[in-house]
């Protein structure tokens, strides 16, 4: 059955309009955009720190390989000497082995501090002072070997004692300590600078997953809030639509929505040959209620036909009003037999229910039944005509009673 509802059109049509999804959709809209703008500035920043990370790593490791040349050079230079003086005290020429090998290592570590200080002018500056006394010391000690293989061992250790030697090791020494303790400074600095930049990193990666986080849960916000809106938006259009099928003052199916069931239900008959009745129902001279207790009490008088008649039919059954003090029910699956038992229990319901109305008054109507059944050769306009007949014969009969159409 069609219920009552109480909505008027102007607050569906307020509730249809309002769209609350455009402006959750405006906000949801800002709210992305800044976020991925967000998104894009902290990957841009997470991508320099990263690089920034790389370079001072790289030159973090420059540093620790001048250290390490640094170390080889002392080592280098002291196989040098022990190959020298082992040589000049045993002539054994195994110590030339070590000699010769530190000779070659000497200056190719020189080669390699050289180009790893190339971008620290002032270490830069230095190396030509490294490099010539290396050579220096190199030549010196190669003239004491020469001296002695020649066999001329007193100039040999002359040359020793001379002193030239030593001065060029003191010399070469003390260049590589100051080498080493600006390595060092600069490591530190360096390590600093690479564990600030792992620092900034991470914190941006950090910063990346929180945006991340927040554009999920806007995503999900709007999401939900759209659910909701196009759920309220269904409500109110349903509201709209039962309000266009639907009568004021009775809440009951209008003369539109009515006829649509009648041509429905008019259909499944003929599908599943089921019978199918219709009954027009009229208040007997209304017009008399009207003139002796005003226009609102027949309101009043209609409306609660319409109530006894929702109440007392069965949940298939569709009730509307035709107009006026008229009405229609339609029955499904019914004869004429049941359609007229219904019809007389409604009719014998109204006569002995008197409505009560505001001034206190009790008003009783009587109806009249014209009732027809869906046949052969039938269609919507024959079947209400007929009943409307039968309607017609009930009244000239005496009305309040049930009439069959022929
Ligand atoms: P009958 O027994 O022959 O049906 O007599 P009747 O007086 O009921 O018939 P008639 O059709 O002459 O009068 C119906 C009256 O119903 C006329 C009209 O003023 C009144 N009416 C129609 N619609 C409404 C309405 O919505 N509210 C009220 N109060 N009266 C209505
Ligand atoms: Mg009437
Ligand atoms: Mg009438």
């Amino acid at each position: 059955m069609i219920f009552g509802l109480s909505l008027s059109p102007k607050i569906a049509l307020r509730e249809f309009h309002r769209k609350p999804s455009a402006w959750i959709g405006g906000v949801a809209i800002v709210a992305s955009l800044l976020l991925a703008g967000l998104l894009v500035a902290a990957s841009v920043m997470t991508f320099d720190s990263t690089r920034e990370e790389a370079i001072a790593k790289a030159q973090e490791a420059a540093t620790r390989q001048v250290l390490t040349e640094t170390s080889a050079l002392k080592l280098a230079t002291l196989s040098v000497v022990r190959g020298e003086r082992g040589y000049l005290l045993t002539q054994d020429e195994l110590f030339l082995e070590p000699y010769l090998e530190g000779r070659i290592n000497a200056l190719k570590t020189v080669n390699r501090i050289e180009q790893l200080v190339a971008d620290y002018p002032a270490q830069a500056a230095r190396q030509p002072l490294l490099r010539a006394n290396v050579r220096e010391y190199l030549e010196s000690s190669a003239i004491v070997i020469n001296l002695m293989r020649e066999g001329s061992g007193e100039a040999a250790v002359d040359r020793v004692r001379s002193g030239l030697g030593r001065n060029a090791i003191e010399e070469i020494m003390g260049q590589i300590d100051l080498l080493e303790e600006e390595a060092h400074a600069i490591l530190e600095q360096r390590m600093q600078r690479a564990d600030a930049a792992a620092l900034r990193t991470h914190r941006f990666i950090e910063l990346l997953g929180l945006v991340g986080l927040l554009l999920l849960a806007v995503g999900s916000v709007f999401a939900m809030a759209l659910r909701r809106s196009l759920e309220r938006e269904a409500a109110a259009f349903d509201k709209i639509r039962r309000f266009a099928e639907t009568d004021e003052l009775t809440g009951l199916s209008n003369r539109r929505e009515l006829l649509r069931s009648l041509d429905r239900m008019i259909g499944a008959s003929k599908r599943s040959s089921r019978p199918l009745s219709i009954a027009i129902l009229d208040i007997d001279r209304f017009k008399r209620v009207n003139d002796t207790y005003g226009h609102p009490a027949g309101d009043e008088v209609i409306k609660a036909v319409g109530q006894v008649a929702t109440q007392m039919m069965r949940d298939q059954d569709v009730i509307g009003r035709l107009g006026g003090e008229e009405f229609v029910i339609i029955f499904p699956d019914c004869d004429t037999d049941a359609a007229l038992a219904a019809c007389e229990r409604l009719r014998s319901a109204i006569a002995g229910l008197p409505v009560l109305i505001e001034d206190g008054a009790a008003i009783t109507v009587t109806l009249s039944f014209g009732v027809s059944r869906f046949g052969k050769g039938d269609d919507r306009t024959s079947l209400i005509a007929r009943a409307d007949e039968a309607l017609y014969e009930a009244k000239e009969g005496g009305r309040d009673q049930v009439r069959l159409a022929a």
